[in-house]
């Protein structure tokens, strides 16, 4: 399930860094927008061993957040194994990140008995559904998912990737989440990365970005009282403007968290790679592999030197992007995700920005 999962949900102060893993890239859907591109002919996926050795690594870093994500999680042979295992880690808050098409009873209850909740994609009705993931029967077959996992008392979310052609689904997605116990509707506007790209002439508008903003406030508003929350993953302009360290610009001794060096999220493809903060972002930010090295000895390494290069592009795409931008509500990942990818020089001309001071705490603590 390749798409920008919600990693907003669990904020907490010292608890609010968290793990993407994604399992493997294979896929049973080939959706429109996948930003991994994953297939059902994926052959890339990580090793259970380096899974597992993973989770023990994201309890010593002091992350409390993993979600699981692929491809399509259940194809992976070896989630049994970690949903078995997630019962003995009590400190974690584990997320499944799915298509929900392969979901069946006895699934759902193994997702149950690992304490996990579950993000599963939904863009709008069948008609919709179905086209925008290239298969037919894909929405039924997520909505009998949905339905074991709400059954066995799993908590559902549902993903919606929002773009011109479902801006308008919003209301009935309200009314299905209702009947199917769903929580959460989380909103994600459509990126222009991976496959999303081919159709990026989709992408909301700055008008409707704006609209979607106030349509999600009404929602919420409505479906409170009926126990349906609303979230929207970008950021707002005022927010990022007051706050640049939520756009990973950090103030150094200005920070008000007294934070020089953070990874918010740690994300791990299938291919071992270590990314921070954001999935689709160029492999020349990485942190390492974890087939080569463990995780604390990527995170300890980047600390040393490798945060300046990823730190620098936040910094230059900010001082570039942020001053002239119209818009109340700010793609940000996806932004510094293109620039990643467009600005082949900026890793070592950033590299000459130096951090003021070190995170008041262990590297190797918690981020
Ligand atoms: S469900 Fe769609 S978006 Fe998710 S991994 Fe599969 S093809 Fe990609």
């Amino acid at each position: 399930m390749a798409e920008s999962h919600d990693l907003t949900m669990p904020p907490r102060a010292e608890e609010s860094a968290a793990l993407l893993i994604h399992l493997l890239d294979r896929c049973n859907l080939h959706c429109d927008h996948c930003y991994m591109d994953g297939a059902a002919n994926g052959s890339k996926f990580l090793p259970l061993d380096v899974v597992l050795r993973c989770l023990d690594e994201t309890e010593r870093l002091g992350i409390r957040t993993v979600y699981f994500s692929g491809g399509e999680p259940f194809l992976y042979p070896g989630l049994e194994a970690i949903l078995a295992l997630l019962p003995q880690k009590p400190t974690f808050r584990p997320v499944i990140c799915t298509n929900g098409t392969l979901i069946r009873g006895a699934d759902a209850a193994k997702v149950k008995a690992s304490g996990a909740s579950a993000q599963v994609s939904i863009d709008g009705d069948e008609e919709y559904h179905d086209r925008f993931r290239r298969s037919a029967g894909a929405f039924h077959a997520a909505n009998r998912g949905i339905q074991e996992l709400v059954a066995a008392g799993v908590p559902v979310a549902a993903v919606v990737t929002i773009c011109q052609d479902n801006l308008g689904c919003l209301p009935w997605l309200a009314e299905w989440a209702i009947e199917k116990g769903v929580e959460r509707i989380s909103v994600q506007p459509l990126q222009q990365v991976g496959r999303g790209a081919r159709i990026a002439h989709r992408k909301l508008t700055e008008d409707q970005m704006c609209e979607l903003f106030v349509r999600l406030s009404d929602l919420g508003y409505a479906y409170r009282p009926r126990g349906l929350r609303f979230s929207l993953q970008y950021r707002a302009r005022n927010y990022l403007l007051a706050h640049p360290c939520a756009a990973f610009v950090c103030n150094g001794e200005r920070c008000h968290r007294q934070v020089a060096k953070e990874i918010k999220t740690l994300v791990v493809r299938e291919d071992g790679a270590v990314l921070p903060e954001i999935p689709s972002l160029h492999p020349r930010f990485a942190l390492g592999n974890v087939m080569e090295s463990t995780l604390v000895d990527l995170v300890t390494r980047y600390f040393s030197d490798g945060y300046a290069n990823f730190h620098g592009l936040c910094r230059a795409v900010f001082a570039e992007v942020m001053p002239g931008f119209g818009a109340p509500i700010v793609p940000w990942d996806e932004i510094v995700s293109e620039r990643s990818w467009a600005r082949q020089d900026c890793g070592s001309e950033l590299r000459t920005l130096q951090v003021s001071h070190e995170r008041d705490r262990e590297a190797a603590g918690p981020l």
